[in-house]
């Protein structure tokens, strides 16, 4: 796996979702979520220098988010890629285990950050179910894990039409949030296209 075309990735689909995400957001948050990813993963490029390695391109693009997206989700995507990029730590090569390893640990970043639960209609809902599909098919190598990652994700986020927000500011909306796709859930399955779009089958 390599950890800049995964972000350099990201932030292309991104750029070319953000109206969408921004439309989701103003429907039950404050219309945003796609500027400011878009302006996170921008300065995170711009923070990546030649030669990292790849546990370093992931904390160096975090710390990048969490200081330049702004919203709620800015730390949430930089605290998941630190984290990520910590566990990795020095590694050169990041094989179907490492990267389990360091998508757990994002999970577990995200989770203690914005203490959401499955259920709260948050980017937690993509990426829990994501992170344990990876796990689950790791070793049958990591196009299979990342591909039900994908499907995980996917699925994960569509569930959040239905559901209230207890978390974040659609939150707010009470019941009204019932009926919507939640913007970080959606970009979530954007994270997880990325990883699928670098990994190529018979990586
Ligand atoms: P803001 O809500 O500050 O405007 P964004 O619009 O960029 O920030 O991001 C909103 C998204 O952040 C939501 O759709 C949700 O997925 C995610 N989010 C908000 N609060 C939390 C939380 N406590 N835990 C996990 N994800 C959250
Ligand atoms: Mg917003």
């Amino acid at each position: 796996m390599d950890a800049r075309e995964w972000i350099e990735r990201f932030a292309e689909l991104v750029e070319a979702e953000a109206d969408h995400l921004t439309r989701l957001d103003a429907a039950i948050g404050d219309g945003d979520h796609g500027t400011n990813l878009n302006r996170g993963l921008r300065a995170a490029m711009a923070s990546l220098h030649a030669d990292l390695p790849p546990g370093k391109v992931l904390t160096t693009a975090g710390r990048a988010l969490i200081s330049k997206t702004g919203g709620a989700s800015g730390p949430l995507y930089g605290t998941a890629l630190r984290r990520a990029g910590k566990a990795l730590g020095d590694t050169p090569e990041v094989g179907a285990g490492e990267l389990a390893t360091a998508l757990r640990a994002a999970l577990e970043g995200v989770r203690e950050l914005g203490r959401a639960e499955e259920g709260d209609k948050t980017m937690i809902d993509a990426l829990a179910p994501a992170v344990a599909a990876y796990a689950a098919t790791a070793a049958e190598g990591m196009p299979a894990a990342v591909r039900a990652a994908l499907d995980a994700a996917e699925k994960g986020a569509e569930a959040t039409i239905p559901l209230q927000a207890r978390k974040g500011r659609a939150s707010y909306l009470g019941a009204r949030s019932v009926g919507h796709l939640d913007p970080g859930a959606a970009s979530t399955v954007l994270l997880f296209r990325a990883l699928a779009d670098v990994t190529p089958a018979g990586a």
